[in-house]
């Protein structure tokens, strides 16, 4: 059987911090299925499908990363896929408390499903989708904090 672990993540945009995640992953799995949460409560920037197909142009192909796409409880759908590791990136302090509750509600919810976290870069620890999206927004330049797909998306989005 190949060991597959689920990345879920809001992506909004995908950022080089989320591909640094993929790429270690993938030294650990066999194949990662990147799930993008279909969130109506959060305003975001791209759409759930703009969001999979700028993931898609930032993997590049690998066939061993899935795209998918969900909504709802993050366990069930996991359960759903026949999935039980869930991965998660750590950057600072800020994320602990929130990923180790998220963490222990979904062990929880079931027991079957353990999340593993991989501690982030020195590259990446300050690239988030939020302070990309409000630089981006504000006519900064992200250049080498997105991958060459999302900074030309964003380009256009916000048509510099
Ligand atoms: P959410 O909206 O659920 O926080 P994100 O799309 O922002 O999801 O992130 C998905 C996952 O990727 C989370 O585990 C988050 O901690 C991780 N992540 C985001 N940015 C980075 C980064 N720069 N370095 C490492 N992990 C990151």
């Amino acid at each position: 059987m190949p060991r597959i672990a689920l990345y879920p993540g809001s992506f909004d945009p995908p950022t080089n911090g989320h591909l640094s995640i993929i790429q270690r992953g993938l030294k650990m799995f066999d194949g990662l299925l990147v799930a993008v949460l279909k969130n109506p409560a959060k305003d975001s920037l791209f759409s759930v499908e703009e969001r999979v197909v700028l993931l898609k142009g930032a993997v590049g192909g690998d066939p061993r990363v899935t795209l998918k796409t969900f909504e709802g409880l993050l366990v069930k759908f996991a359960q759903q896929e026949k999935v039980n590791t869930v991965l998660r990136g750590l950057r600072a302090v800020s994320d602990f408390e929130y990923e180790f509750q998220m963490a222990n509600m979904n062990r929880k919810l079931d027991k079957e499903i353990e999340t593993l976290f991989l501690m982030t870069g020195e590259d990446y620890f300050y690239i988030s989708s939020r302070f990309v999206r409000d630089v981006a927004r504000l006519g900064g330049d992200v250049t080498g904090l997105v991958p060459g797909n999302v900074l030309a998306a964003l380009q256009k989005k916000f048509k510099r």
